[in-house]
């Protein structure tokens, strides 16, 4: 197994069958191929075994790599860039240039910016907001570790998501997490379930929002997000092989 086009096949198999277990439709689950560290030539391999979903997680290897794609298979290519890692606000700009969807909205500061330098542009960019409900300090997100019981974590992601609402560009669809690195999988498939739980309680909360979408799972745990409702599994290494 050591193509892209064996490996993704594999990890397609392995979508379809998850998602059968729990009587989803594979259709639902959208595949990010995360290629992250990769050079353009790892993309354009993939693209020609028909994959049009790329995740990077650095603003400038988004710009790099989409450039040089484009140059190659033409601006026309069909492929959607998704930035899924953390965003720093002076990043903002190029992310609103460049991403065509945005998986880690961390807080209200890069909601603003970006919306900003979105009007600029004239564009619209569709966004997760990353739920940190593990607490581990190592990740981002807004803060929902007791959100079931926690009335001021209630108010504070209603009163930002509100706020986020507002702005012209944005366009809050889903969540995102992350599961803790090499937790047990009781754990994982808890911490994903209480996400989903979180999503659904957000659109009661907030009776104008609609999050059709779930981004969880990555290649060591994307079978229990799909189980668990993901409809975006962000998967690296078991499409492209272990990272250079
Ligand atoms: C790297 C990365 C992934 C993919 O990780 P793999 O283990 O290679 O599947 C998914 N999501 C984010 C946010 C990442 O940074």
């Amino acid at each position: 197994m050591d193509t892209i086009a064996e490996r993704y096949s594999a990890v397609l198999q392995r979508v379809a069958q998850a998602a059968q277990r729990v009587g989803r439709h594979a259709e639902e689950i959208t595949v990010v191929a995360v290629s992250k560290t990769w050079p353009a030539e790892a993309i354009l391999q993939a693209y020609a075994v028909g994959i049009r979903h790329f995740g990077e997680n650095r603003t400038e290897e988004l710009e790099s790599k989409r450039t040089a794609v484009s140059h190659t298979l033409g601006p026309d290519n069909g492929i959607t860039w998704h930035l899924i890692g953390t965003l720093q606000s002076r990043k903002t700009e190029v992310a609103a240039g460049f991403a065509d969807c945005f998986h880690a909205l961390d807080r209200l500061k890069i909601a603003h910016r970006l919306s900003h330098h979105l009007q600029e542009n004239g564009r619209t960019l569709p966004v997760f907001l990353e739920m940190n409900l593990s607490g581990e300090a190592s990740k981002s997100g807004f803060s929902c570790t007791t959100w079931e019981t926690n009335a001021t974590q209630q108010t504070e992601l209603r009163t930002a998501i509100v706020d986020m609402l507002q702005l012209p560009g944005l366009q809050v669809q889903g969540c995102m997490t992350m599961a803790p690195w090499d937790a047990p999988e009781a754990e994982i498939r808890t911490l994903f379930r209480r996400t989903r739980a979180l999503k659904e309680w957000l659109e009661t909360a907030v009776p104008t929002l609609h999050l059709p979408f779930l981004s969880m799972g990555m290649t060591d745990d994307f079978e229990i997000a799909i189980e668990e409702g993901a409809t975006h599994v962000r998967v690296g290494r078991a499409i492209f092989g272990s990272r250079p």
